[in-house]
């Protein structure tokens, strides 16, 4: 079993004992509904034909249809694939969205594969799940790897198979697709919202937050990282290092998030040798590590990134006072003890990125009343959904004198078991 699965097993094993839950219950949570795992073939440009393994896990739709990401990334495997379906059960609990978990991955570099090659493993993939979804079953959306264009791919290739239109079968559609406005930053923003309410509950202030001593340090500048970063630099954040898989840039008087975005769109690159400093300084900004953003000593470290990053071998150097954990799965169960026992407080995934899950549950709404709203109306509604989730999870962690990661997975596990029971 792999140190991801077996650390999502162990949070739902302490969560049952705080919860006081029956053993019964426990093993039934923690065993997945449905595993299904097929090849995926795909007739190459240079006219070979190759096989590519893909998963979608069902782990459990006690209070809903199975909802989750599809991830096309080289190291995706099937215990990966299995514990993070089991963090979607947790996440749309917590979330209180009519939705059980359930998560879709694919073994493969999607950068390595022309635009026509990733088409035809985006609909092969469509054609093998299509018996085991559909908008009351299991919806799936996008995840690391995958994004509209995909999606669209696989709801053109599902409506094929089932002879109609059914956008509501997925969602993290395109706004031309029957997508919804606000889905894109939906994840990044809720990021922000779960960081303002915490923020606005420890270090209570007259204006709810005082934004400028707080510096930021954002690992993963892709659809999550970049999200959560500008919108943390325009709330007034001091966002003082960045990264993605290339390196880390720092700048102690922070970086212009908006600068390093223009020009992102424009050469597709962040782009190293340019200052983005928002002090003086007219140098670029130093470029370092990914290992030495995670130690920096900002005040809030956001992994937003893949799991694992911070484990046993570098959790005694993390200096950041909070970390909001926007990837799924960043901190080893280990680690995490580790940066309990030093006071370090951590925000979890299943809180922290539920922004994301609340978008497509939108987004599921619309497709299936035919509406659309504005990007106002929908952040307006992830910020409601998310403001009531934390406040949830406080009175949780008051009345057990938890962590904020266990008191989120017993508010999580209880709801999930308190309907198997009832059932
Ligand atoms: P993405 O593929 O858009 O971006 C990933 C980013 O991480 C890229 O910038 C990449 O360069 C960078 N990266 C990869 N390896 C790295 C490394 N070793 N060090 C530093 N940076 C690295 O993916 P995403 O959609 O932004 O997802 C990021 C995380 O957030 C994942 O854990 C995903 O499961 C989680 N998540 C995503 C959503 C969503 O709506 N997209 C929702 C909830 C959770």
């Amino acid at each position: 079993m792999s140190a991801f699965l077996q650390s999502t097993e162990e949070l739902i094993d302490a969560a049952a004992v705080v919860a006081r839950m029956p053993q019964g219950v426990l093993a039934r949570l923690k065993r997945p509904d449905h595993v299904w795992e097929f090849e995926i073939p795909v007739r190459m440009d240079d006219g070979t034909e190759k096989k590519f393994f893909g998963w979608r896990v069902q782990h459990n739709n006690t209070l809903g249809p199975y909802k989750g990401g599809i991830r096309f990334h080289p190291d995706a495997n099937l215990d990966e694939v299995k514990a993070l379906a089991s963090l979607m059960t947790w996440k749309t609990s917590l979330a209180g969205l009519p939705y059980g978990g359930g998560k879709g991955g694919v073994a493969v570099d999607p950068r390595a594969l022309s635009p026509r090659e990733l088409e035809e493993l985006s609909r092969g993939y469509a054609r093998a799940v299509a018996p085991h979804i559909g908008p009351h079953i299991d919806i799936p959306a996008p995840d690391v790897g995958t994004n509209a264009a995909i999606i669209d791919w696989m709801v053109d290739e599902y409506a094929k198979i089932i002879g109609h239109p059914e956008p509501a079968a997925f969602t993290g559609k395109s706004i031309e697709k029957s997508g919804s406005q606000g889905r894109e930053v939906a994840t990044g923003f809720g990021g922000y919202v779960i960081l303002r309410e915490y923020l606005k509950n420890e270090f209570q202030t007259k204006s709810g937050m005082d934004t400028t001593p707080y510096s930021v340090a954002v690992q993963g500048f892709g659809n999550v990282g970049a999200h959560i970063a500008r919108i943390l630099f325009e709330k007034g954040f001091k966002v003082v290092a960045i990264s993605d898989s290339k390196g880390a840039l720092y700048d102690k008087d922070g970086i212009d998030i908006q600068k390093v975005l223009d020009i992102k769109e424009r050469t597709g690159l962040i782009d190293r040798g340019i200052c983005y400093s928002m002090g003086p300084s007219q140098e670029p900004c130093k470029v370092f590590t990914n290992k030495e953003l995670l130690e920096l000593g900002a005040d809030i470290l956001i992994p937003a990134a893949l799991e694992d990053q911070i484990t046993e071998e570098n959790a005694a150097n993390i200096q950041a006072k909070v970390i909001l954990e926007m990837a799924n799965g960043p901190i080893a169960r280990s680690a995490d003890d580790m940066l309990e026992r030093r006071g370090i407080e951590v925000i979890p995934d299943i809180l922290a990125n539920s922004g994301g899950v609340v978008g497509s549950y939108f987004e599921w709404v619309q497709s299936l009343e035919q509406k659309y709203w504005s990007e106002e109306e929908v952040l307006a509604k992830i910020d409601a959904k998310l403001t009531e989730a934390f406040a949830a999870v406080n009175e949780e962690k008051k009345k057990y004198g938890a962590s904020w990661r266990m008191a989120c997975y017993v508010r999580a596990f209880t709801r999930v078991a308190n309907a198997l029971q009832a059932k």
